[in-house]
């Protein structure tokens, strides 16, 4: 399937080639760019070596275009959202964990929910969503 990805809030798209990008902070508020995999389930981080991250510390992220933060806290105060279209246009939200090391992403439309990730079952009981098998 070919998907984009887009930030909720300046719908710019934030896939290039196979990753998509986010500027983000550490603890420390030292910056950096991260690059994720577009394959939901894919868990591999791209980043420069400098950017130190700790396992379990909780990364800020935003969007590298409009700067505002991709955190949905309506769902969890660990929990980023993106937007994700794919080839019909049918849009998902992909929520997924800002804590470093957690390997868990939520794929929502129309109230159903698919999860991806060995962490997956963290979260799910947050957002009162029909688990698709
Ligand atoms: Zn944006």
């Amino acid at each position: 399937m070919k998907a984009n990805y887009l930030c909720p809030n300046c719908r710019t798209y934030l896939n290039v080639g196979e990753r998509i990008i986010v500027s983000a902070e550490n603890k420390e508020g030292q910056k950096g760019i991260l690059l994720f995999s577009i394959h939901l389930g894919d868990y591999e981080i791209l980043k420069h070596p400098y950017f130190d991250l700790k396992k379990n510390e909780i990364i800020q992220m935003s969007c590298p275009c409009c700067h505002k933060s991709l955190k949905d806290t309506k769902v969890h105060q660990n929990i980023y959202k993106i937007i994700m279209q794919d080839d019909e246009d049918q849009e998902y939200e992909i929520l997924f964990s800002g804590v470093y090391g957690e390997r868990c992403t939520y794929e929502i439309c129309d109230g159903k929910v698919r999860s991806y990730g060995e962490h997956a079952s963290k979260y799910l009981n947050f957002n009162n969503l029909i688990q698709m098998s």
